[in-house]
């Protein structure tokens, strides 16, 4: 070969060293060096003398017009090269060499390449795979949906993934890295939380699952979890933290649902049981264990059965999985059993939980013990049907039993008694003693019924101090006439009411079934009608209905009617008895009388309306009339001349403890320009009777101003002689019942005389009604009465009558022959305190 000397020299110096070859700018080797043929297995002979194969033929298709160019431009620059391509060996395998070399120009100008070719198959593959593992790295960096970070120690990022810079609320990494110059500074970490990190990280170089509430960038708080450990050079120094950062609020919330849940699952009032699919149970919470007793241990897979009480029917148990299978859910009340034993009602509901296949997986139940509800249910039914003062079943159960009863007596051929049973005076233990004594005397009342009669007997209270007693199956009238009889005996007899004694007779109606009516409405009807009879007989007694009574009834019911139109049509007027005074034989007052000029009945008596007036109320108006009327009428005889005339004054129970009516009468008195000794009010002696300390209180205001107060019909009532002398009263009126048969019945000349007696030795005067002959008022002038009024002397008379007759009076004529003086000296007649 024709070498010029630069090349010879170098090929020279080439030989013998491995992977050298000189070659020409067209690739023709000039040398190559023995370890080629290592390399590419062709001998170098083969590429050099024999040409049979060249360098470029050898180099990889692909790579030639690269390194083609590569080399042409190291030739023309004159600079080193270095260039990496694949050869394909003689065996066809693919090598990575690497060639770095120069240009060389000889003294001809020719230019030869000296290249150094080093195989570099094994480090590309170390090299590729290092850059690919670099890649994935990098893409996991990238990607990855957790944080991951690098930092100093200070708190600066050092490098920061996407993830991170989004869950603090970044766009890219690059600007966290920014802006997140110090982590403590612009508080992204609660600052407590930040030195635990640091504690947790210097001391154990690591930390694990840190848990904390951070900030982002928009001041918004999320929950992250942070891995983190130090990072340290070959040497050990530090180099920086780096770790993972997840947002974990999603989890910290469920957790927060979690806890909630399970907060509202032990401290639910309702105790709950969880079972799994096969219904054993899985869990049970406190308000359980409370309810039954039973610990969660005790019942732990075990079937809800064992708490069963083994009285719930099966239907109860058949429908509930019948309606779970249905509906996924049941309502329903079963009875279970405590672990003391002891059974009880619950009202359970239950719910089926299924996974997304539909497999049943729970069972969730949760009941209440409705013992207290199921007792208070019955309490109030029982209210529902039982009067709630005296426990008696109520108008509504009275309806009820007397349909069965009226049944039954159907059935059987059987008679049935209906009594109603109204207290007489009860309105006024009520008024006056107040209405907790009204309700104490109605439960004695009731308990004493329920007393006097059979277990099968019906006794019931409508209402007020009205009762009812239904005797079924009684054999004949006179059976219910025994025991009305009873009843009121029993009902008579003295109660204990605060410490005090008190009085009330029953007023009975009796209606029979099926004689007097088969309907149940028209039966207590009729047996109010006769009650009311008995009222009208004088009360404290029994009477069995009549058809008259019903005619008797209407009347009432439409005098109870015109009545309220009286006041305002002027219908009622006074008639005026004249009082004398035995002592002077002069007019010395009149008792104003009230009647009622009714359109078509005429002049209709006190006695067949006022006792009308006062059951409906229209009593106070009627009173407050007459009290008008006779001080107007008084105060225009007072003007005429007629000036020692004194004006007496009916009350009725509910006027005289009315609290204004001593403010009224003081107006009435001043208004009429009148003296208030000049008038007299008269009282009963049950009104006054029926509270004596309340009376006694009335009639001190009462007397205060001046005016008297009688008793009237003394005789009539059951007075307590201890009170009679509390009272702060002047007068008694003898009633007229005892004054009538005074000559024939020497016990009334007794009463008589007693009584005169009595109100005398009490300092009081006495008045005596009804007298009629001159017997009678012999016998009275004989026992010291002071004064008589009777038809002897005058009846009622209206008032301009009343005028003449008192003017023209001049009764020692009439009187004289019966010698009026002659049994007593009117002076020695004269009581103490009138003496003054
Ligand atoms: P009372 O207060 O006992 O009145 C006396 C009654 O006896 C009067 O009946 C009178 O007419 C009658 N009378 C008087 N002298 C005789 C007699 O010699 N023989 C007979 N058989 N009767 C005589 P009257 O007017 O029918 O009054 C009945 C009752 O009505 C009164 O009894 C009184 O309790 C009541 N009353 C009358 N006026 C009023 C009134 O303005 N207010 C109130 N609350 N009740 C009144
Ligand atoms: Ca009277
Ligand atoms: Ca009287």
């Amino acid at each position: 070969m024709n070498h010029s000397r630069v090349l010879d020299t170098l090929v020279k110096n080439l030989e013998g060293m491995a992977y050298r070859c000189l070659h020409d700018r067209h690739w023709t080797m000039i040398f190559v060096s023995q370890g080629c043929q290592e390399l590419c297995g062709y001998a170098p002979a083969d590429m050099v003398e024999n040409n049979t194969v060249s360098w470029e033929e050898i180099t990889h298709p692909e790579d030639r017009p690269r390194i083609r160019q590569q080399i042409e431009a190291a030739v023309r620059s004159g600079q080193r090269f270095a260039v990496q391509y694949r050869i394909v060996t003689q065996t066809g395998q693919v090598k990575w060499v690497a060639e770095r070399g120069i240009a060389i120009h000889d003294e001809q100008g020719e230019v030869a390449i000296e290249g150094f070719i080093e195989d570099i198959t094994a480090r590309r593959a170390t090299l590729e795979a290092l850059g690919e593992a670099e890649l994935r790295y990098r893409h996991i960096f990238e990607h990855a949906s957790e944080g991951i970070f690098q930092s100093t120690r200070d708190g600066r990022y050092l490098a920061a993934n996407p993830a991170l810079a989004r869950l603090y609320g970044y766009e890219s990494a690059a600007e966290l890295i920014a802006d997140l110059g110090d982590i403590e500074r612009r508080l992204y970490v609660l600052p407590n939380r930040r030195r635990d990190f640091l504690h947790q990280i210097e001391t154990h170089g690591a930390v694990l699952n840190f848990e904390s509430e951070v900030y982002r960038r928009d001041g918004s708080r999320i929950w992250i979890s942070e891995n983190a450990h130090t990072v340290h050079d070959p040497k050990g120094e530090f180099t920086c933290y780096e770790g993972t950062v997840q947002d974990i609020s999603e989890r910290k919330k469920t957790e927060a649902h979690l806890r909630l849940l399970a907060m509202v699952f032990s401290n639910s009032n309702e105790a709950i049981i969880v079972t799994d699919g096969d219904n054993r149970i899985v869990a049970t919470n406190p308000a359980f264990s409370v309810l039954t007793g039973y610990q969660p241990e005790d019942v732990m897979g075990k079937n809800p059965r064992v708490l069963s009480a083994g009285t719930t029917p099966p239907e109860v148990f058949k429908e509930m999985w019948t309606s779970l299978q249905q509906d996924g859910a049941w309502q329903g009340e079963l009875w279970d059993r405590r672990k003391s034993g002891e059974a009880y009602p619950k009202w359970l509901s239950i719910s089926l939980v299924r996974d997304e296949a539909g497999q049943v997986r729970n069972h969730i139940g949760s009941f209440i013990d409705i013992s207290e509800l199921k007792a208070t249910q019955e309490r109030i039914r029982h209210l529902a049907h039982h009067d709630t003062l005296s426990d008696l079943p109520n108008r509504y159960s009275l309806q009820k039993k007397l349909e069965q009863a009226v049944a039954i007596c159907k059935r059987n051929h059987m008679q049935m008694a209906l009594m109603l049973i109204d207290l007489d005076r009860f309105k006024t233990i009520n008024d006056t003693l107040g209405h907790q004594a009204g309700d104490e005397l109605l439960i004695q009342v009731a308990q004493r019924l329920n007393g006097a009669v059979r277990e099968s007997d019906i006794v019931a209270r409508l209402g007020g101090d009205e009762f009812v007693v239904a005797l079924p199956g009684i054999s004949s009238p006179a059976d219910a006439a025994h025991l009305a009889d009873k009843i009121g005996r029993e009902i008579s007899l003295p109660y204990q009411i605060n410490g005090q004694e008190q009085r009330t007779t029953p007023s009975i109606g009796i209606c029979l079934y099926p004689g007097d009516s088969t309907e149940i409405g028209d039966l207590l009807k009729n047996a109010d009608v006769a009650m009311y009879h008995a009222k009208a007989k004088g009360r404290g007694n029994f009477q069995f209905f009549t058809e008259d009574m019903n005619v008797a009834t209407t009347e009432r019911m439409s005098i109870e009617a015109d009545l309220r139109l009286a006041l305002a049509h002027g219908e009622f007027l006074l008639h005026y008895q004249p009082q004398l005074d035995l002592r002077s034989g002069t007019i010395v007052g009149v008792e104003a009388l009230i009647r009622w000029q009714h359109p078509t009945r005429g002049l209709v008596p006190p006695g067949d309306f006022i006792p009308i007036a006062e059951e409906s109320g229209m009593i106070a108006a009627i009173g407050d009339w007459v009290l008008e009327e006779a001080c107007r009428q008084l105060s225009i005889w007072q003007q005429k001349g007629i000036s020692h005339l004194r004006m007496s004054i009916n009350l009725s129970s509910g006027q005289f403890l009315d609290k204004t009516l001593p403010i009224r009468i003081h107006e009435l008195l001043a208004s009429n320009n009148l003296s208030a000794h000049l008038l007299d009010l008269e009282v009963t002696e049950s009104m006054s009777m029926a509270s004596p300390d309340e009376s006694i209180s009335v009639m001190k205001t009462l007397r205060s101003s001046g005016l008297t107060l009688s008793i009237d019909d003394f005789g009539t009532g059951y007075s307590s002689l201890a009170y009679l002398k509390l009272l702060p009263i002047n007068t008694l009126k003898i009633d007229r019942s005892f004054v009538k048969d005074i000559e024939s019945d020497p016990n009334d000349a007794d009463i008589c005389d007693v009584t005169v007696l009595l109100a005398h030795k009490l300092g009081l005067e006495v008045v005596a009604e009804g007298v009629e002959t001159e017997a009678q008022l012999k016998f009275l002038l004989s026992i010291g009465c002071e004064k008589i009024q009777g038809y002897l002397i005058s009846k009622p008379l209206a008032a301009e009558q009343a005028e003449q007759f008192i003017r023209n009076n001049r009764p020692m004529a009439d009187l004289g022959t019966i010698d009026l003086w002659s049994s007593a000296e009117p002076s020695e007649l004269v009581p103490d305190h009138a003496k003054a």
